[in-house]
C-alpha cells in the first residue's frame, strides 16, 4: 500500500455552483467525460452523484457518476447532461476520495470501482416504491355548495382516515370508481401526489441476551490501552493484534468498539464470508444494539436497508465481509480486520482491491486507527510492523483463562501406506483417536480442502487422465450427483464407463475428496452422527447455519468439511482436529505456499481445545520435515515468520519488494502470446525509464493454469522495490494497455495474492 494522494473534500467546497462535471461511466474506457450543466440545474449537482447523460453518437442515454465539479472547459464543444437520477449523492466525499485513490492503485476506471462500491441493491433502489396517493385540495366554502353527493362520500371518507391511501383504495371505500376522483381533482378539492414509500421487513434487528464481559488479562489490557490511545487520539495508526486462536482477540475489538460508540462513532468489522457466522454476529448483537451485517446471503431489500441504516448513522456496528470496506459510515472512526491474512479479501475481479489495504487507505484519509488482528499474521503486515512507523505489533502469546495450547501431533503417511492393505484415508493413529473421543462422547471435525469423491479419473492402461475441454485441469468425480466436474468452469460430463483413449473397461478413480472421505468415516464408525461441510453440502440458503447449529447442540459427532469450518468456529466440545492432508496447499505453484501451509494448519488446530476439556490435533502430511508443518505444530508463528521472511528477502519477494501481474486472456493461443509479448516489450521500455526502479519485468510465460473456459491465459509478472515504482510504471503506460482487439481482454492485479 502506499500513501493516499488524494484529500476529502469539505461540503462547503463543493457547493460551489456546478457548470460543468466530469462524469465517470462504467465503461472499460479509462477516462472521464465531461458534460456542460443546464443553469437550472446547477445547484443541484454534487460530486458523488448519479446523473443521466446522452453518450457516443446516438447520444444513448446512460447513468454515470459526478467524479469533479468544475467552473471552466476548455473544450470547444459539450453536451449537457439530462439530470440528477436521485435525490442527492450517493457516494459521500470520503467514499470519492477512497475510490479515486482506488482507481489510480489499482489501474481501474473510476466508473468500475464507483460500480464495485456502491450496491446493486442500492442503485435499483430496492424496497423503494413509488405511490400515488390522495390528500385534500385547498377548497373553499364556495366550491363545496357545488359538490356532488358522490363527490361528498369520497371526501367524507378522505376526512376520516388516519393515513393517506391511493385513489383505488380510496374509491373503493366510497364505493365509487376512481372517476369521481379525478373530478374531484379537477375542482381543486382533492390533489395527488407521488410519495416514496419503504416497504423494508424490519426484522433483522433480532434482541439477544446480553452478555456480562470478562474480565481482561494483561496481554489483553495492553494491546486494549494501545488502540484505545489512538482512537481518543483520532489519528491514523494500525495496531497489529498478533494473538493465538483462543487469545480473546475478538473480546479486545468489542471494547476498542465500546469506546468508539460511546462517543458517538461507527465501527466497520471486517471478517471473512465463511467466519460470518451467526456465532460472530451474535457475539456483536450482544454488545451493541444497532448491528448492521452485510453478507451475501442478503435480498436485496435487505442489503439496501442496511446500507440506508449505516448512512444515517443509526448502525453503530458494520459487521460483513470483504466489500463492508465500502459501508457509506459518515462517521467511521474504528476498523477492525480479523483473520487479516485471508485471501478472500482479496478481489479477483475488476477492481482487484484487498480490503485490509483499502481499509488502511480509507482510515489514513479520514485519520482514524486500524486493528489488524490473527493468529498468523501475514508476512506484508509482520513487516510493516518492524518498518512503518505507524504500525505497533501486540501479542496475546497465551489462550484464555490459562487453557494450553492444544498438542499437535505428525503423522508421516509416508510410513501409514504400510500399516495395513487398501486404501485408507484415515491413518491407524487417526482412527484411535477418533474412537476414543467419540467413547468421551465428545465431537471430532476433520478437515479437507477438496470436495468430490476422487480428484483425478485415471486409465491405468494408457495413462489417460480425465481433463476438462475448456480448462487446463483435471475432473473431479462427484458420487452423489454421479459425475465428472470441473471446478473452475463447473462443466459437468457422466463419469466414463471405459477409457475414452484405449477404451480400456477399468477407469481408475484417484485422490481424495471430502465425499470420499465421509464415506469412509461412515464405514469405520457406523454410529457416529456425521454432518459434511463443502460447497456442494451448502448450496441451500440456511444450509449452513443448520449444521452449525447441529454441531453446537451435540447432535452432529464427526464433522467433515473444507476450509468453510477452518475458521471462527468455537465448540468448547470439539477435542480432536484431524487434518486429512497437510500437503494440498503446500505443492501449489506459488511462492506464498509456505505460508499458506503454515496459516491452514494453525487456524484448523484452533477448533480444538476451546473448551475446559481441552483438546488434540493430528495432521497427515508426506512431508513431516517441512519446516511449515513442523512449525505450525510446534505453535511457532514468531519461528516461521522469522525463517519465512529470510527467505522472501533472499528470493526478492514481498513483503521485500512489490508485485503486480498483468494477464492478456483470449481464444487464440498464438493471437494471445503475440499481445502478451507486446505488452512485455511495452513495459521493458517503459520500466527502464521509471526514476523509482529498478524495476524488473518477467515474461511473458502462460500462467499455471493456461487455460480456464475456453480462454488461454498468459502473463507478465512486474516486481520493484517499492509500490512507488509500480505506480510510477503504469501511470506512464495505463492509457496504451486496451487490447484493441474484442477477442482480447487484459486484467492488471497488483499485489496479487495468486499468480495461477
Ligand atoms: P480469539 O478471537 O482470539 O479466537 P475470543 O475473543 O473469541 O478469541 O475469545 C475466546 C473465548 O474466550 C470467548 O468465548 C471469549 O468470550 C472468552 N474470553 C475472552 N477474553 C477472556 C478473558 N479475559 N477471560 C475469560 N474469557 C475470555
Ligand atoms: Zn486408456
Ligand atoms: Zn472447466
Amino acid at each position: 500500500m502506499s500513501e493516499p494522494e488524494t484529500s476529502v473534500m469539505t461540503p462547503a467546497e463543493q457547493a460551489t455552483e456546478a457548470r460543468f462535471v466530469s462524469v465517470a461511466l462504467d465503461l472499460p474506457l479509462d477516462r472521464l467525460y465531461t458534460y456542460a450543466v443546464p443553469p437550472a440545474m446547477s445547484g443541484q449537482i454534487a460530486p458523488g452523484m448519479r446523473v443521466e447523460v446522452p453518450f457516443g453518437r446516438g447520444n444513448k442515454p446512460m447513468v454515470g457518476y459526478v467524479a469533479e465539479v468544475l467552473d471552466r472547459c476548455e473544450l470547444p464543444e459539450v453536451k449537457e447532461l439530462r439530470g440528477p437520477v436521485d435525490d442527492g449523492p450517493l457516494i459521500g466525499p470520503d467514499l470519492m476520495a477512497l475510490a479515486r485513490w482506488m482507481a489510480h492503485y489499482y489501474v481501474t476506471p473510476l466508473g468500475q470501482v464507483l460500480t464495485a462500491i456502491l450496491p446493486a441493491a442500492v442503485k435499483k433502489q430496492a424496497g423503494f416504491k413509488t405511490v400515488r396517493l390522495v390528500v385534500r385540495g385547498e377548497r373553499t366554502e364556495a366550491d363545496m355548495d357545488r359538490v356532488l353527493s358522490k363527490q361528498q362520500r369520497v371526501l367524507d371518507r378522505l376526512d376520516a382516515l388516519d393515513n393517506p391511501v391511493t385513489p383505488r383504495e380510496l374509491a373503493r371505500m366510497a364505493g365509487c370508481t376512481t372517476a369521481v376522483i379525478k373530478a374531484l381533482e379537477q375542482k381543486g378539492l382533492v390533489r395527488i401526489v407521488t410519495k416514496q414509500t419503504e416497504e423494508f421487513a424490519r426484522d433483522l434487528y433480532v434482541p439477544v441476551e446480553s452478555e456480562t464481559p470478562p474480565e481482561l488479562n494483561n496481554e489483553q489490557r495492553l494491546a486494549l490501552q494501545r488502540i484505545k490511545a489512538l482512537i481518543a487520539k483520532g489519528e491514523f495508526g494500525c495496531v497489529v493484534v498478533n494473538g493465538v486462536t483462543g487469545s480473546g482477540k475478538t473480546e479486545i475489538y468489542l471494547r476498542a468498539i465500546e469506546q468508539v460508540v460511546a462517543a458517538g462513532g461507527q465501527a466497520i468489522v471486517l471478517v471473512p464470508e465463511i467466519a460470518l457466522t451467526p456465532q460472530t454476529i451474535r457475539r456483536f448483537r450482544q454488545r451493541f444494539t444497532e448491528v448492521a451485517v452485510l453478507h451475501s446471503h442478503l435480498t436485496d431489500v435487505e442489503r439496501h436497508r442496511e446500507w440506508r441504516d449505516i448512512r444515517d448513522g443509526r448502525a453503530q456496528v458494520i459487521v460483513g465481509a470483504r466489500s463492508a470496506v465500502f459501508a457509506p459510515a459518515g462517521n467511521l472512526r474504528l476498523i477492525v480486520i480479523d483473520e487479516e491474512h485471508e485471501t478472500s479479501f482479496k478481489q479477483e475481479t475488476a477492481p482487484r482491491y484487498h480490503a485490509r489495504d483499502v481499509a488502511l487507505v480509507r482510515a489514513h484519509l479520514l485519520g482514524v486507527p486500524v486493528i489488524l488482528g490473527s493468529a498468523t499474521p501475514s508476512l506484508e503486515s509482520k513487516h510493516n510492523c518492524t518498518t512503518h512507523d505507524h504500525y505497533a505489533e501486540t501479542r496475546l502469546t497465551a489462550r484464555v483463562q490459562g487453557r494450553p495450547m492444544p498438542p499437535v501431533e505428525i503423522v508421516d503417511l509416508r510410513l501409514t501406506s504400510r500399516e495395513r492393505k487398501g486404501y485408507h484415508a484415515l491413518s491407524m493413529a487417526l482412527e484411535k483417536a477418533i474412537a476414543e473421543t467419540l467413547d468421551r462422547q465428545e465431537q471430532v471435525i476433520l478437515f479437507l480442502n477438496r470436495r468430490g469423491f476422487s480428484t483425478y479419473v485415471f486409465c491405468p492402461s494408457c495413462g489417460y487422465t480425465l481433463r476438462c475441454t475448456d480448462c487446463d485441469v483435471s475432473m473431479t468425480f462427484h458420487r452423489e450427483a454421479n459425475e465428472c466436474r470441473c471446478h473452475y468452469c463447473d462443466r459437468a460430463v457422466a463419469p466414463p464407463e471405459k477409457c475414452p483413449a484405449c477404451g480400456s473397461p477399468s477407469m481408475n478413480f484417484f485422490g481424495l475428496g471430502t465425499e470420499r472421505l465421509e464415506e469412509e468415516v461412515k464405514r469405520k464408525f457406523e454410529l457416529a452422527r456425521i454432518a459434511r461441510m463443502d460447497s456442494d453440502t451448502m448450496r441451500s440458503r440456511g444450509a449452513h447455519n443448520q449444521v452449525l447449529t447441529a454441531v453446537r447442540d451435540r447432535q452432529v459427532d464427526v464433522l467433515i468439511g473444507t476450509q468453510m469450518i477452518a475458521k471462527g468456529l468455537d465448540f468448547p466440545n470439539v477435542t480432536l482436529v484431524g487434518v486429512i492432508n497437510a500437503d494440498v496447499s503446500m505443492n501449489l505453484p506459488d511462492f506464498r505456499a509456505s505460508e499458506r501451509t503454515f496459516q491452514l494448519i494453525s487456524q484448523v488446530a484452533g477448533r480444538a481445545g476451546r473448551g475446559p476439556k481441552g483438546g488434540r490435533i493430528l495432521v497427515q502430511t508426506f512431508n513431516p520435515d517441512h519446516e511449515a508443518v513442523r512449525l505450525a505444530a510446534a505453535h511457532d508463528y514468531e519461528g516461521f515468520a522469522a525463517m519465512e521472511l529470510e527467505h522472501r528477502r533472499t528470493f526478492g519477494y514481498p513483503p521485500f519488494t512489490r508485485l503486480a501481474r498483468i494477464i492478456v486472456r483470449g481464444g487464440n493461443e498464438d493471437q494471445v502470446l503475440a499481445h502478451c509479448r507486446d505488452v512485455t516489450q511495452c513495459l521493458r521500455d517503459v520500466a527502464a525509464a521509471v526514476p523509482s526502479g529498478p524495476i524488473q519485468v518477467l515474461g511473458p510465460a502462460p500462467c499455471p493454469i493456461t487455460r480456464i473456459n475456453r480462454q488461454f491465459r498468459y502473463q507478465v509478472l512486474v516486481k520493484a522495490p517499492k509500490a512507488r515504482g509500480i505506480m510510477d510504471l503504469f501511470d506512464r503506460v495505463r492509457d496504451s494497455l486496451t487490447p484493441g482487439n474484442d477477442d482480447l481482454a487484459i486484467a492488471v492485479d497488483i499485489d496479487p495474492t495468486s499468480t495461477l
